[in-house]
């Protein structure tokens, strides 16, 4: 008896919780949990009102709250055929697909997230529950008390205004309006077909970067309703051979990167008040520089480099005018997403302008002697003794030269006399916020580029140099306005500050933009010479890894980056053929028309000084240059030299050409008189000058001949001194790797009529 009363009360009990989970499947789920979404529209503009990117909702996605009457009845079905085919008759949970995943569960010992109802994923995106197996429960029950709570029309309704469609695109017309711009109403069934796979896996399944395979579920899908007749065979035939044109991610993201960062800037609850964030950006520049940035990056893919970033500056306000990040923000296999702008990366040599610039203001002077000659520092790792990229010293040379040839041993050397601590102190004065470590970790190296920057931070302070010394934060943000139609004041802005002066900064202008002081290290026909006044510094970062230019005009400044983000080494890249060609291409696109000269502060004199010693020149000087100083740091000592050395060039030096980077001559000899067979490549003559930056393996000329009319060869050898050195057939070029010295190129052929023999060539190549 005691038995059966105790087995009674624990029955009450079971039947009494049975009762109470009954029950409380009928508790409504929290009307004020369903409430719309709110629709907050946001737009992001460029400077003229230009749209760059809308509407975005609380999410951070866009979003428009639609009824089933405005949702294209091919998307229910799809979504249904998709999603959950039994939505019209469950009770809120798949009893069977319950049952499975517990299963499921047990065996695999964690949560598989099972088939789960249109209901539950409703619950899901309300609540948020973690993935744990408890939730999966409560998220069950939930389901059942929603079903109790709302139609199944309107619980339809609530998953398709709920659910992500990837790309930031919340709910069924947004992501109608963002794919096909058109509203959801007006879907097609095989724009539904794609749509209604997506939201099971939205990054995976992304259009815009993994089109093929959402391609293969939307017809694995329509196949699928075509069995199970959910819509006419014909209907679904149509539909299958239908292509489905997705919008172009690039006309809904414009400037991606930028308005990423904008976004970024604006804390989220001021974020959620904004109706129109009006940017600084120039929507038509942008699309050219995104075209230029994308064709040479095309380009450079020989080389190993796979991306590339730019920044342009408005000097007068410091705006951002045009951003771009990398080369595809969609291509996920290069990490498009990263923006390159804002990347941690080895600025090498373009930080030298700074601390040359520190150099003038501490009595040095553009013409200042300084020793490129083997040197050691003394650093806290011990002792430190830089290299120049050619692996050669250059003896007693001008700063102007050491700056412009951006020669390593004078840098540091400079950076040792006036102390790497006030470099430190002058970098952080001009917001080289990255540059986290104290000064001590650097040490000399700084002048190196050993610290990570960000481009945005390198083309800010170059911005400096063209205000005459002045600094000035970037801005992108004109104006902003909240939902009420009111006017929110923009983000404050800094006022410029002086870090310069006048008169310093327009010396490193001046050095930046002559073309004659930096033909040692790149030759008379580098990408860096412009037909206006543009001053421009290139860096490689150690290993070939990052490749920059940065530059400025009077109105403009500019900073391009070309590398790989995951760190990927460039082969035959420097400063001056990797990120220097594309930093060319922007500034002719915004200086085409203009022809504005760098104006010259007070404060400066001219003078002629001897080029070798920098100082006044004496009678036996050869020849004298014209130099800019600080008024109160000109030379007063008169050359001491006795200059009976014989000067190097001469009469030879005729016309010019191209550097050895191009594969031409700087100098040009005359030609020689035709042949059968004739060098073209190089000619009687040409001097070559090597590449100081470009590593040695990579300076190669391609020797070149032509065969008079009337005549061809099978193979053509190629002797150098006497020396065979190859044998080549059609085209008959051989890449030749340069070297120091004095040499006598011939080539030799047989044809038809006999052996050909070409006339002799001499050459010579300087280091
Ligand atoms: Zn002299």
């Amino acid at each position: 008896m005691r038995l059966t009363r105790g087995r009674r009360a624990v029955m009450f009990v079971l039947l009494g919780t049975v009762l109470a989970v009954c029950i409380s499947f009928y508790v409504p789920v929290s009307r004020g949990r369903l409430d719309r979404i709110p629709v907050i529209s946001l737009r992001i503009e460029d400077r003229s009102g230009v749209l760059l990117r809308e509407v975005l909702s609380d999410e951070g996605g866009r979003c428009r709250w639609v009824g089933l009457a405005d949702i294209s009845p091919a998307l229910l079905k799809a979504t249904l055929a998709a999603e959950d085919r039994h939505y019209l008759v469950h009770p809120g949970v798949n009893p069977y697909a319950v049952v499975r995943a517990f299963v499921q569960n047990l065996r695999n010992r964690h949560v598989v997230s099972g088939a789960s109802t249109i209901t539950q994923q409703v619950i899901r995106n309300i609540y948020r529950f973690p993935r744990t197996l408890f939730a999966k429960v409560s998220e069950a029950w939930l389901a059942v008390r929603l079903e109790h709570t709302l139609s199944k029309d309107e619980i339809l309704v609530q998953y398709l205004n709920r659910i992500s469609y990837g790309n930031q695109a919340l709910g069924i017309e947004a992501a109608a309006r963002l794919y096909f711009d058109k509203p959801a109403s007006d879907l097609s069934l095989a724009e539904s077909a794609l749509l209604a796979i997506i939201p099971r896996a939205p990054s995976e399944l992304n259009p815009y970067r993994n089109p093929a395979a959402a391609r293969k579920l939307q017809q694995e899908l329509l196949r699928r309703m075509r069995e199970q007749g959910d819509a006419p065979a014909g209907e679904i035939d149509r539909a299958l051979g239908e292509v489905v044109a997705v919008k172009p991610a690039s006309e809904s993201f414009r400037a991606p990167h930028f308005c990423d960062m904008v976004l970024a800037g604006i804390p989220p609850s001021e974020r959620r008040s904004l109706s129109v964030i009006r940017t600084t950006l120039d929507a038509g520049l942008q699309v050219k520089i995104e075209k230029l940035l994308a064709g040479h990056v095309a380009a450079m893919e020989k080389k190993g480099i796979s991306n590339a970033a730019v920044v342009v500056l408005d000097n007068a306000s410091s705006e951002i005018l045009g951003l771009a990040g990398s080369r595809d923000f969609f291509d996920e296999r290069h990490d498009g997403q990263v923006n390159g702008v804002t990347a941690l990366r080895q600025p090498g040599s373009t930080i030298k302008p700074f601390t040359y610039a520190l150099a003038l203001e501490k009595g040095m002077t553009a013409a200042t002697i300084l020793e490129d000659v083997s040197t050691q520092f003394a650093t806290l790792e011990g002792n430190f003794a830089p290299e120049n990229y050619d692996e050669k010293y250059h003896g007693p040379i001008r700063l102007r030269s050491a700056l412009a040839s951006s020669y390593n041993i004078p840098a540091v050397s400079v950076l040792q006399t006036i102390g790497p601590d006030l470099l430190y102190r002058r970098l952080k004065d001009l917001e080289f916020d990255s540059l986290r470590k104290p000064a001590e970790y650097y040490g000399v190296g700084l002048t190196l580029g050993n610290g990570e920057v960000t481009l945005l931070e390198l083309a800010r302070a170059y911005a400096a140099f063209g205000r005459a010394g002045l600094y000035l934060r970037e801005k992108s943000i004109r104006a902003l306005r909240r939902k009420d139609g009111s006017p929110a004041g923009p983000p404050p802005v800094s006022k410029p500050r002086r870090i310069f002066s006048p008169a310093a900064a327009y010396l490193i202008t001046h050095i930046l933009s002559d073309r004659d002081a930096r033909v040692p290290t790149f030759g008379y026909h580098s990408p860096l010479n412009f037909t206006f006044s543009a001053a421009a510094k290139t860096g490689t970062s150690k290993d070939f890894r990052d490749n920059w230019t940065v530059g400025y005009t009077p109105r403009y400044t500019v900073g391009v980056w070309a590398g790989n983000f995951d760190g990927q080494p460039m082969e035959n890249v420097s400063g001056i053929s990797g990120a220097g060609p594309l930093f060319r291409d922007i500034l002719i696109l915004l200086n085409e028309d203009r022809k504005e000269p760098f104006v010259e502060p007070d404060g400066l004199i001219h003078i002629p000084v001897c080029p070798e010693s920098g100082l006044l020149p004496s009678a036996r000087c050869p020849h004298s240059i014209d130099e800019i100083f600080i008024a109160g740091t000109e030379p007063a000592a008169v050359c001491p030299l006795a200059h009976n050395r014989k000067t190097a060039g001469g009469a030879a030096a005729a016309t010019t050409g191209l550097s050895a980077t191009t594969g031409l001559p700087i100098v040009r000899g005359p030609s020689m008189p035709k042949s059968a067979l004739t060098i073209v490549v190089p000619q009687d003559g040409d001097i070559f000058k090597l590449d100081p930056v470009l590593r040695r393996s990579y300076q190669t000329l391609s020797l070149q001949v032509r065969l008079a009319d009337g005549n061809n060869a099978r193979t053509i050898e190629w002797w150098i001194d006497g020396q065979k050195i190859a044998e080549v057939g059609p085209p008959f070029r051989f890449s030749w790797n340069l070297r120091p010295g004095s040499y006598t190129i011939k080539a030799r052929g047989i044809s038809a009529g006999g052996a050909l023999e070409s006339p002799p060539v001499r050459i010579k190549v300087l280091s």
